[in-house]
């Protein structure tokens, strides 16, 4: 095959060509030409060649320099940019059950699963050795990074929700559900002390697990005890305690009902004075102002799981109501909650208590505190905004497939788009390395998110000018516009806005 060939067949088929292996003398071959390189590190842009021998970087050169391989698929870059592609560290769902195409278009090529202290992957009939064991064989789009949840590992040690405080034999169970886990290739652990069980846990439960995870070089990555304005330093200070010489990691920060930039910017010096002191406390963020989660979240911790709601109902209504009305108006009225699933998926709690003609504590009360999951307006753009382009916080989507909120279809789009292109609150080289070489870091995978020869060939190819985030809390799914090829594993995934292959793989940390 020779080079005029290869490339007036690239212009004639298009880029989802490269999904198929190129046959010939050597392993399938990319020659991405006269790109603006983005490396990852946080280099400015710069101009290169790359090219991609099998799953891996072969080389980076300058342009002028290049020698085109006979047997190479030629890509120009046309003055887009080659970055890698990026890497989401709190991600939803479940590979076996749904495909992340909305994830691939806006440029993913790894997720990180197990994510809140549950999963990854665990039912009623699959417990986490048999689910690795299906994802390591089925296709998937993107790369999968493991965390286990901590809820997790509590059930497979048997310990019932109800308990507090495990006893020694419960502890040493629950150690070594957390050594096999590290054992089968996890990256770390991760809590959800918002929910039931991490809810009712304590710190010396919290304490022996972290002990597991630092001898491993995990890291402990925490939806935290509370988001609220009033208790986040407090929360990570827990978090700093529970993962004792662990790394320790911020799920989706935010300040939930903080107001301001002076705000943020107290959130961010307490969190470098933590790292003053040689804690390594890192954190991710997603670019909107309403998180999505069960309506639980609203409820008193005396009306959760297990706990009788039937009997709660019975004998503490008046108590229950008074709860309800007073956080939701802390957490800007029923306007401010969007509902996603079931009946009344696509209306605020107001709308489905003003057509029903009802209070909207009434209407919550009988969803009770598992009966709906929505999105719940409770940050301040100006606040958040000064956390998101913080060089220590990386970027995550907290999305799904199938979650109705747009940062699962939107997120990365949305920061080119917005926070790069319109607004130049970050240099495009800065946002890069905070969607890659950074989550890479904080996950230790050591051959991802830069471009470098070795690095694994998972790579985005777009012009920055034309990215578009369509998704939007009325079409969550719609799906960004803008990224030309996303290759993953040196292999053509999604091209020109359709997916073209599945050459994703299950990770494992070392
Ligand atoms: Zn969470």
């Amino acid at each position: 095959m020779n080079d005029k060939l290869t490339r007036r067949q690239l212009i004639a088929g298009g880029l989802a060509s490269l999904a198929a292996p190129a046959g010939g003398q050597t392993d399938r071959s990319t020659l991405f030409r006269e790109v603006s390189l983005v490396d990852g590190t946080g280099a400015p842009p710069r101009p290169a060649n790359v090219l991609v021998t099998g799953d891996r970087i072969a080389r980076v050169t300058a342009p002028s320099r290049e020698r085109v391989p006979s047997w190479a698929r030629v890509v120009e870059g046309r003055g887009r940019v080659l970055t890698p592609g990026f890497i989401d560290l709190h991600t939803h769902g479940d590979p076996l059950k749904s495909p992340y195409d909305g994830f691939l278009a806006m440029g993913v090529t790894s997720i990180t699963l197990g994510v809140d202290g549950s999963g990854p992957g665990t039912s009623e009939e699959l417990d986490t050795a048999d689910w690795r064991r299906a994802v390591s064989r089925a296709p998937l789009d993107t790369n999968v990074a493991l965390l286990v949840g901590h809820g997790t590992i509590r059930h497979a040690a048997g310990i019932p929700d109800s308990v507090r405080r495990p006893d020694a034999t419960q502890l040493q169970r629950l150690a070594a559900a957390l050594e096999a886990e590290f054992r089968a290739g996890i990256f770390g652990l991760s809590y959800g002390l918002e929910y039931v069980p991490g809810i009712y846990t304590e710190a010396a439960e919290h304490r022996a697990l972290g002990a597991v995870v630092a001898r491993h070089d995990g890291v402990v990555m925490s939806h935290m005890r509370s988001e609220d304005d009033d208790a986040i330093e407090a929360s990570i200070d827990e978090l700093i305690a529970s993962a004792g010489q662990a790394r320790a990691h911020i799920s989706h920060l935010k300040v939930v009902y903080g107001h301001g930039a002076a705000r943020a910017q107290a959130l961010l010096e307490f969190l470098a004075a933590k790292r003053r002191q040689g804690i390594d406390l890192t954190a991710d963020e997603y670019p909107y102002e309403a998180g999505f989660t069960g309506i639980a979240i609203l409820f008193p911790e005396w009306a959760l799981p297990p706990t009788d709601y039937a009997a709660i109902l019975r004998e503490r209504r008046p108590e229950l109501s008074d709860y309800l009305e007073r956080r939701m108006t802390r957490r800007g009225g029923p306007g401010a909650l969007l509902i996603g699933t079931g009946t009344h998926a696509g209306k605020t709690l107001a709308q489905v208590a003003q057509e029903a003609g009802r209070h909207y504590v009434d209407v919550l009360i009988d969803l009770g505190p598992e009966g709906a999951q929505g999105a719940h307006f409770t940050m301040d753009k100006a606040l958040q905004d000064i956390l998101l382009v913080d060089p220590h916080v990386a970027f995550s989507t907290d999305g799904g497939p199938g979650q109705r909120h747009p940062r699962g279809a939107g997120t990365y789009a949305k920061l080119i788009e917005d926070y790069v292109v319109r607004d130049s609150k970050l240099t495009l080289q800065d946002m890069i390395r905070k969607a890659t070489s950074y989550p890479a870091r904080i996950l230790r995978l050591g051959d991802r998110g830069t471009i470098r020869p070795g690095a694994k060939a998972d790579l985005l190819l777009f012009d920055p000018a034309r990215v578009r985030a369509r998704a939007t809390y009325v079409d969550p799914f719609a799906k960004a516009e803008g990224f030309d090829l996303v290759m993953v594993n040196g292999r053509a995934a999604y091209a020109n806005g359709s997916k073209v292959g599945r050459s994703g793989a299950l990770l494992r940390a070392r």
